[in-house]
C-alpha cells in the first residue's frame, strides 16, 4: 500500500512514450559526458534509498546502520539531480537502492522522470527491484512510461529463499513478477550465483524465466561492501555456472550486446538468451558506460572503488545547477579506469555497500 507522496499533487498518470505536456521545462542540452578514458557516460543509476526488507546475506549486514533520513536527497532534488545527468546525454536511468519500492513516493518520481521519456530526451526509465512491493506497484510503474524491470531472484526454493534474504518470503516475489507481467511489463530476472547455495538450480531458474518469456542473468558475487559473512566462500566463477548449465541445455555463444555488462549465451532448447556478468573473472571496465548516485548525493563512477563526489553540497549550494554541473565534470573527469577486484579475492573492496551504492 502506498503511502502519502512527498511530492507535490501530480496531474492523472500518464505513459511516459505518449505526447504528454512536460510539467517541467525540458533540460537545455549540455556538453555529453565523456571522461579521460573516453567513455561515454549515458547510463545513469539512482539509489533512492539504502533501506530493504530483506537482507540478502552478499548485499548486506543483517543490522545495518541505515542512512539517517534527513540525510537523503529529497524526491525533488533526485528528479533535478537526474534531469541535469540527462540534460549530460545520459539515454538510460535505472532507479535502483536498497529497495527502491520501500522508499515512499518513489511510484510518483518515476511518474515525474517519464518526461523526459515522452520528451524524447531518455530512452529508457526502468528500475531494479526484489519485487516484493510489485503488486501495488507494477501498474502505475507502467502509466508512468516504465516498459522493463529487472527482478532479483536467486532461487526458486522458500526454504532457501528465506536463508538468503534472511527473512523474505519466494512467494512475495513471485507474486511481484506476476503482477509486472500482468502490468506489460518486460521482466528481467538476476541471480546472483552462490557456490553451495544455488549452485545446483542454475537450470531450474534459466527454464522458470524462458517459459515465462523473462531473460535471465546470472551474476558473479563482487566483494562489495563488509556484510559480516563469508562470501567469498560462495563465489562461483561464471564459467562454471555455463559448465552446469551445459549439463541441461546446448549453449552457443551469442554477438548479442545490451550495452552493459553482460554477455549473452543462447539456449536452443529454450530459444532464448541467458546474460552472464562476472565482473572478477571477466573484467568489463573499458567498456563502462554507466555512473552511480546514492541516495544521499554521492556521485560514484565506479562500483568497485571507494572515491566519491558530494553532489548534494553541489545541489544545495544555488538555485541553478551550474555548480552541480560542474561537481559532475569534475568527477566524470577523475573516473578510474576499472575496478580492482582481483581473482581470489577475499576482503571486501569498498566500504559501501551494495545497498548504499545501488545495484
Ligand atoms: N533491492 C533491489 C534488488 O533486490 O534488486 C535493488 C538493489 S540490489 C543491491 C541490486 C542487485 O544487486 C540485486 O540483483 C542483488 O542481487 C545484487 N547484489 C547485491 N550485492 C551483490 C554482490 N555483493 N555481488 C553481486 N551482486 C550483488
Amino acid at each position: 500500500m502506498r503511502g502519502p507522496s512527498l511530492m507535490p499533487p501530480l496531474p492523472p498518470l500518464h505513459d511516459g512514450r505518449a505526447s504528454a505536456a512536460p510539467r517541467r521545462p525540458a533540460p537545455t542540452l549540455r556538453a555529453p559526458l565523456i571522461d579521460s578514458f573516453g567513455r561515454a557516460i549515458t547510463y545513469l543509476r539512482v539509489s533512492v534509498t539504502d533501506r530493504c526488507d530483506l537482507r540478502c546475506f552478499y548485499c548486506m549486514s543483517e543490522r545495518p546502520d541505515f542512512l539517517p533520513k534527513r540525510d537523503l536527497l529529497t524526491l525533488e532534488e533526485l528528479d533535478r539531480l537526474a534531469s541535469a545527468f540527462i540534460a549530460r546525454g545520459v539515454r538510460k536511468l535505472r532507479i535502483t537502492g536498497g529497495e527502491p519500492l520501500v522508499r515512499r513516493g518513489v511510484v510518483d518520481l518515476m511518474h515525474e522522470l517519464g518526461r523526459h521519456l515522452a520528451s524524447g530526451a531518455l530512452d529508457e526509465l526502468t528500475l531494479t527491484t526484489n519485487g516484493t512491493q510489485l503488486v501495488h506497484h507494477a501498474a502505475a510503474l507502467a502509466r508512468a512510461g516504465v516498459r522493463r524491470v529487472n527482478i532479483s531472484l536467486d532461487t526458486l526454493d522458500p526454504a532457501r529463499f528465506a536463508a538468503i534474504t534472511r527473512r523474505g518470503r519466494l512467494q512475495d516475489t513471485l507474486a511481484g513478477i506476476d503482477a509486472a507481467r500482468e502490468a506489460g511489463l518486460d521482466v528481467k530476472l538476476n541471480a546472483v550465483a552462490l557456490a553451495g547455495i544455488n549452485d545446483d538450480e542454475f537450470h531450474r531458474l534459466a527454464e522458470f524465466g524462458h517459459q515465462r518469456g523473462m531473460d535471465v542473468t546470472f551474476i558473479e558475487v563482487m566483494p562489495i561492501g563488509e556484510t559480516g559473512f563469508g562470501r567469498a566462500d560462495h563465489f562461483i566463477p561464471l564459467a562454471t555456472v555455463r559448465e552446469r548449465l551445459e549439463r541441461h541445455f546446448t549453449l552457443t555463444p551469442s554477438l548479442h550486446r545490451s550495452g552493459g555488462p553482460a554477455r549473452y549465451w543462447q539456449i536452443a532448447e529454450t530459444g532464448r538468451r541467458l546474460g552472464f556478468i562476472a565482473a572478477t573473472t571477466c573484467n568489463f571496465c573499458a567498456a563502462c558506460n554507466r555512473v552511480r548516485v546514492t541516495a544521499t548525493g554521492r556521485l560514484e563512477t565506479c562500483l568497485g572503488r571507494e572515491e566519491g563526489t558530494d553532489l548534494r553540497a553541489a545541489l544545495r549550494s544555488e538555485p541553478g545547477d551550474d555548480a552541480l554541473h560542474r561537481a559532475i565534470d569534475a568527477a566524470i573527469a577523475a573516473k578510474p579506469a576499472g575496478h580492482a577486484f582481483s581473482e581470489g579475492w577475499t576482503a571486501p573492496a569498498t566500504r559501501r555497500g551494495m545497498n548504499v551504492t545501488g545495484g
